[in-house]
């Protein structure tokens, strides 16, 4: 079985439902459920024989100690952390805590339960950190995408904070030989997403008839990747990546913000129109975001050389079928947006975990 972490969230339950939907393996879920965190996002799987769910913390020793000899999982997944670089300006103490100090405390862990394994289980395991390609920093138009061997120049607390779990990630496999990969993504997007990221953030507000924030002059590139092509790349690196390398994952899909949110009016005028104007009329452009990186671009020959992966979803067909699922799903949106998602509906008490 395999262990994934922050199983909850945006990327962590679509990967868990993509990993259910092509594989018989089971897998056990471990998040906190912060407000991030979302029981919803995993409703189609209550009950399923190969799904478990352990409420906790990824820093708590002793729940991963006891997680790892009960059901000694052949890989861990690890999509747990604090993610908003918001959130990680006016609080950047939560996000070293559980994105360095978790990511800490879950490597000595796994690595403890490693060293006990018989040489085969120990040459089979696997420990893939998820990462962002935040920890390059910002790039000027005419940049070169970034690769794996460029080198990290966070600007935000929390790109500061995937880059310490990098660089720990990274020292467990030169020091003590765990048999780590890390990867490097672009923004996703898809179904579930909490929104306060820009997507779906853009998406709700539309439909609520709210004003659409554009930070600064909308003039940030990102590149998008659909979240159901970054859930194969993980797979694809979680089965043929080699142990101690890293990926970086792109969509190649570069594009304004503005652009972004303008094509997004669009496709809602489309799917949901609002009487009288476009949603275009709903934009409005505020004050830039401190440390706002410029432009983000990500260079996926090395896992697309090494591993055959590549993106699949074309973008326009995969932005409608986002927009989609998010007027399709007016209960998550409204209980997400009334945070009655932190309440879960489906989870029952796990006895490992103290109450
Ligand atoms: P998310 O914020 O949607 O979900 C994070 C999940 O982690 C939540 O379910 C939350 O409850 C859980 N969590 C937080 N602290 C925890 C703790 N201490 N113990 C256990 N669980 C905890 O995040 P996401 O967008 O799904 O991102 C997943 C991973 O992918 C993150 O590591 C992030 O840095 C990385 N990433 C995301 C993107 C993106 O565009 N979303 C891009 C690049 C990298």
């Amino acid at each position: 079985m395999i262990l994934v972490t922050g199983g909850a969230g945006f990327i962590g339950s679509n990967f868990i439902l993509h990993w259910l939907a092509h594989s018989s393996e089971p897998v056990l879920n471990l998040d906190l459920l912060t407000y991030a965190g979302n029981p919803d996002n995993l409703a189609s799987i209550a009950g399923h024989p190969a799904y478990q769910f352990v409420r906790g913390d990824i820093g708590d020793r002793p729940l991963v100690r006891s997680i790892l000899a009960d059901l000694r999982p052949r890989a861990i997944v690890h999509c747990a952390a604090e993610t908003h670089v918001d959130r990680s300006i006016g609080g950047p103490a939560r996000f070293v805590a559980t994105n360095v100090s978790g990511t800490l405390a879950l490597l000595e862990a796994a690595h403890a339960w490693w060293t006990t394994l018989d040489a085969k289980r120990r040459d089979d395991f696997r420990f893939l950190h998820v990462s962002t390609d935040e920890v390059y920093g910002s790039l000027d138009p005419d940049d070169a995408s970034f690769t794996e061997s460029t080198r990290f120049a966070p600007n935000s607390p929390y790109a500061a904070s995937k880059a310490g779990a990098d660089h720990l990630v990274r020292a467990w496999h030169r020091t003590y030989g765990l048999p780590t990969l890390s990867t490097h993504c672009s923004n996703n997007y898809g179904p579930r997403q909490f929104p306060e990221k820009l997507i779906p953030l853009v998406v709700t507000r539309a439909l609520a008839g709210e004003s659409l924030p554009v930070y600064g002059d909308g003039a940030n590139v990102r590149d998008w990747l659909h979240v159901d092509d970054h859930c194969t790349a993980l797979r694809a690196v979680l089965e043929r990546g080699r142990p101690g390398e890293t990926y970086n994952i792109g969509g190649g899909s570069e594009m304004r913000n503005i652009d972004l949110v303008q094509h997004l009016c669009d496709v809602l005028d489309r799917l949901a129109p609002r009487e009288g104007a476009s949603h275009r009329s709903l934009i409005r452009m505020v004050a830039d975001r401190p440390g706002h990186d410029r432009r983000y671009a990500v260079d996926s020959a090395k896992i697309s050389d090494e591993l055959d992966w590549r993106p699949r979803v074309p973008f326009a067909a995969g932005l409608e079928q986002t927009v989609r699922w998010y007027v399709d799903h007016p209960e998550w949106v409204e209980r997400i947006r009334a945070g009655e998602h932190v309440r879960p509906r489906h989870v029952a008490p796990d006895p490992r975990v103290a109450s």
